[in-house]
């Protein structure tokens, strides 16, 4: 989550007001990780706040919702856009709040979950988890497997090495190439950059799956709840 003031949170987590939690701050009632706080202070859920020395649990949303998007091109990976513009909360109708897990770019299509349960984060965006994202790319020339080899062994980028990925070739004629590519991080843009690396620039990306759950024949912009086994898988 991003840092929020310190009344903000409490009071969307149902503590008080924050009128209350001002006051509760002014006189010395709050403490974070054993520090007073001002008024303006940021926090997190890692955060250890005390309220009159008693540590505050954020209370668990009972509604849980977990959905799978296929995310047209064009649409941010965002809950909001300060710039107004399209987001994939946008495409989901509920009342809850929703954040989506990981991004994709905007000009990529594909899966993504959204969900408001925080505890699912950690297991499809951790850098090093196990849990492969599959992508569909339709790449510029003929690529050769001397060049798929090298997206497999990993590709020295600016920000690092890439860790070995899954590649397999579906097909090359008139000057593209459709390659299905699985990695296990999430640097940004990471499949362009690898291919840009390479020289065969992605002219098309898509997001097939995340770990075991599959876009199948969900329609572009569509979404649909992720099943119980799915929900078991991420936690
Ligand atoms: N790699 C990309 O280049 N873009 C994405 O959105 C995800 C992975």
């Amino acid at each position: 989550m991003e840092p929020m003031r310190i009344n903000k949170y409490l009071a969307q987590s149902g503590y008080a007001s924050r009128r209350e939690i001002d006051k509760l701050v002014e006189n010395g009632d709050i403490k974070v990780n054993g520090n007073d706080v001002t008024p303006g202070q940021k926090v997190t859920d890692k955060d250890k706040i005390y309220i009159k020395g008693q540590l505050f649990e954020k209370p668990k949303s009972e509604n849980k919702v977990y959905f799978l998007l296929n995310k047209p091109k064009g649409v941010l990976s965002a809950s909001k856009d300060d710039r107004g513009r399209k987001t994939v909360t946008d495409l989901i109708d509920t009342k809850e709040r929703l954040y989506p897990i990981g991004r994709l770019d905007a000009d990529t299509e594909g899966a993504i979950i959204l969900t408001n349960d925080g505890d699912i984060f950690n297991k499809v965006i951790h850098p090093k988890g196990e849990v492969y994202k599959e992508y569909f790319a339709i790449v510029k020339g003929e690529i050769r497997d001397k060049d798929l080899s090298k997206l497999a062994k990993g590709i020295n980028l600016e920000d690092g090495q890439t860790l070995p990925a899954k590649t397999k070739i579906l097909k090359r004629a008139q000057g593209r190439s459709e390659v299905i590519i699985a990695i296990r991080e999430g640097k940004n843009r990471q499949v362009r950059r690898m291919f840009d690396a390479v020289k065969h620039p992605v002219v098309y990306l898509r997001r097939e799956a995340i770990g075991k759950i599959n876009l199948g024949n969900l329609e572009l912009g569509k979404y649909r709840k992720l099943t119980s086994q799915e929900i078991k898988y991420l936690k």
